[in-house]
């Protein structure tokens, strides 16, 4: 019989978010997730992906995917322990050594699984993780499950950090102690700022753990935020996924030969869960080959970034702080940032608002995710239609 507490909690609890507009409802896409989709028989601009470099669509990662299924099959039949590993895995994770210059990678089945897998494979009870407050939430939950203690910082606050380093260090309560930090933070586009952040780690002998899911393939000519400030060799753990400027799935840990070896024995996600299909190995791997032979697609993602960046800012909107091209039009209440992007939407820009608990209190949002797929004509139509609600809704 099925539980009536369960049926009672559901109920409440659904109809509760219902009624404070809390409840997300999911667009079902009637096109690929190109720059333009296709939604209830309409076409918007897409200006909410993170295929940022419009890989997602591309035919070489498509053929190369298509003929990995021919040769290998549609499932890797097991654990990698298990069932022995399909030579294109070793090949992807080389590639992605190569592309990150580190000694080795492993790849995992997603960025998410990738947090919970390598936090807790090296962090215990008796250990402490420094962790941004603005850390992703798989960090987060990757933290917890660990059991270390985790101490917040305030958001890329280095005075903070060293103060919080020197008290965890100093109490001799722990064992190690670990900071972790996205690479670049996904709701404003600021970068973090890892050159002070090594220097603190130095400071207090701190492991480093950069989660650069929206910085790999976008900054340091694609190889991302820690090769960006020249660092490959200092960050211990170089988190990145393959979901996003990759276009595909899965997500990596980059990093030194025996970190590598450790994860592959005890991270739990790779022991006990199937690796990636032969058809998104083939495909990832093609698109680091192309990211490691061209800068070509990052130029044209950071041409578009600075466009739109441009477009809104003279309009009068108030576009934050960005080091990227994630480009925020930042609203403060939240009724008003959804009501915004309803009537984008309806005048043919798909930009999602994004509210509390994503972000703060009072600093809703819309949030715009140029790729190097847009065109100048598509970028000039949403600016324009920008322009139009930004004016009707009193916003500009
Ligand atoms: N880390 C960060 C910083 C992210 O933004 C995301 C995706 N939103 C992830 C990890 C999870 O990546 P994936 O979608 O590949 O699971």
């Amino acid at each position: 019989m099925a539980s009536k507490k369960l049926a009672a909690f559901l109920q409440e609890n659904l109809e509760d978010l219902k009624s404070r507009g809390l409840y997300n409802v999911i667009d079902p896409l009637e096109s690929p997730n190109g720059p333009v989709i296709k939604i209830g028989g309409r076409e918007l601009i897409n200006l909410s992906s993170n295929n940022y470099l419009g890989l997602a669509t591309d035919e070489r990662l498509k053929k190369a995917a298509i003929e990995a299924v021919k040769e290998f099959g549609v499932g890797a039949g097991a654990v990698r322990t298990i069932n022995g590993t399909l030579e294109i895995h070793v090949n992807l994770e080389k590639k992605i050594a190569e592309f990150k210059h580190t000694e080795a990678a492993i790849a995992f089945q997603s960025g998410f699984n990738c947090n919970m897998a390598a936090i807790s494979a090296v962090m215990d009870k008796n250990d402490a993780i420094l962790s941004d407050e603005l850390n992703h939430a798989s960090i987060i939950d990757g933290c917890r499950l660990s059991k270390a203690k985790i101490i917040r910082f305030n958001h890329s606050d280095m005075d903070d950090l060293r103060a919080k380093a020197k008290e965890a260090k100093e109490s001799g309560q722990f064992n190690k102690i670990m900071v972790i930090t996205d690479g670049v933070f996904s709701m404003d586009g600021d970068i973090a700022k890892l050159p002070e952040i090594v220097e603190i780690a130095e400071e207090f002998d701190l492991i480093t753990y950069v989660d650069d899911a929206h910085g790999s393939g976008v900054l340091g000519n694609g190889a991302g935020t820690v090769k960006h400030f020249g660092l490959s060799d200092k960050i211990d753990f170089q988190i990145g996924t393959l979901s996003k400027a990759i276009g595909v799935i899965g997500g990596y840990v980059a990093g030194k030969q025996d970190l590598i070896d450790w994860l592959k024995v005890r991270s739990r996600p790779f022991l006990f869960s199937t690796a990636l299909t032969p058809a998104d190995v083939a495909a990832c791997t093609k698109a680091i080959e192309i990211l490691i032979d061209s800068t070509e697609l990052q130029e044209k993602l950071w041409n578009n970034g600075d466009y739109l960046k441009k477009g809104l800012k003279e309009l009068g909107f108030d576009i934050g702080h960005s080091e990227t091209p994630i480009t925020p039009c930042i609203i403060g209440d939240e009724v008003l940032a959804q009501q915004f992007s309803k009537r984008l939407n309806e005048e043919g820009v798909y930009a999602k608002a994004i509210v509390f608990p994503t972000v703060p209190r009072g600093t809703g949002r819309v949030r715009n995710m140029p790729t190097a797929a847009h065109t100048r004509e598509m970028l000039d139509q949403a600016i324009s239609i920008y322009e139009k609600v930004g004016k009707e809704l009193g916003i500009i």
